[in-house]
């Protein structure tokens, strides 16, 4: 049991706390330093946006983020929980409850119909009813704007369409945020736009807090924060999306003459 000074500084603390992260990889004699000391703090209620080259450790911090890896060294506390101490049963307990997943490739089941797949996460839910279950899912397609697509399959439904019900099954446990890796990677501009509407809308009206990684300008100028990531280091944070661009173009910029 948490003591009353300990329950207060849960609830005063942000939702998420990184500090000096760092994450390495040994390959046979070679260290990979992919985190090479992150330090991140994102209140409840954000819509951020993680930006950088590929290789800048992007995905790195977003499995961190997501409790799905766990970092070398550092500290990162979710709603007021330390993770890099959790054993994997803690972390899955943890990750259930406060975070859904959005990806690149939708990870729909194919054979299954929307309203399935949107359910599928419940079932491991003990105590809901499979009428409680339907009606849940039901009703988070309606919200993702799929309310006449239920019993469609994934193949017979628009990539926007399918990232959609990937959407609605990430919400369906009621997580506090939502992380996405490059997830309108797939889709093409104006169905892209049209998901990023739905963050926008989740993060505005639902009060969900929006973390994605994404290589589209058009999605992190959507994000109300901007987090650019350089060789495992964050190099700036900004709420100011011309900035984040600087610091981008900046990244991409061959080096000079000079120093070849
Ligand atoms: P990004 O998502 O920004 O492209 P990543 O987080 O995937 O970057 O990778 C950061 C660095 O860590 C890269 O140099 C990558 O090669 C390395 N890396 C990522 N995952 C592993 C792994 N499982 N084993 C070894 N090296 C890895
Ligand atoms: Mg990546």
């Amino acid at each position: 049991m948490a003591t009353p000074a300990q329950e207060t500084q849960r609830i005063a603390s942000p939702l998420i706390s990184i500090r000096e992260v760092r994450k390495s990889y040994q390959l046979e004699e070679i260290q990979v330093d992919a985190l090479r000391g992150v330090d991140l703090e994102i209140e409840s209620g954000e819509f951020v946006a993680l930006v950088g080259a590929s290789g800048s450790g992007k995905s790195t911090l977003m499995n961190t983020l997501g409790c799905l890896d766990r970092p070398t060294s550092g500290s990162y506390r979710l709603a007021g929980h330390e993770i890099v101490t959790m054993n994997r049963d803690q972390r899955a307990k943890i990750r259930n409850q406060q975070i859904g997943f959005v990806f690149q490739n939708f990870n729909l089941l194919n054979r299954t119909s929307a309203l399935e797949n949107v359910e599928l996460p419940l079932l491991y839910q003990q105590g809901m009813t499979r009428s409680q279950r339907r009606e849940r899912a039901s009703n988070l397609l309606d919200r993702v704007g799929l309310g006449d697509r239920k019993s469609h399959h994934p193949g017979q439904l628009s990539g926007g369409q399918q990232q959609r019900v990937a959407v609605a099954r990430a919400l369906v446990n009621e997580p506090s945020i939502l992380l996405g890796d490059e997830p309108t990677g797939n889709l093409d501009s104006k169905t892209s736009r049209d998901v990023i509407q739905l963050f926008g809308e989740l993060n505005e009206r639902d009060a969900i807090t929006i973390i994605l990684v994404t290589h589209d300008p058009e999605v992190a100028r959507a994000a109300k924060r901007q987090v650019v990531l350089r060789d495992g280091m964050i190099v700036c944070d900004t709420t100011n999306f011309r900035e984040a661009f600087e610091a981008l173009r900046i990244n991409a910029e061959p080096v000079d003459q000079e120093d070849q």
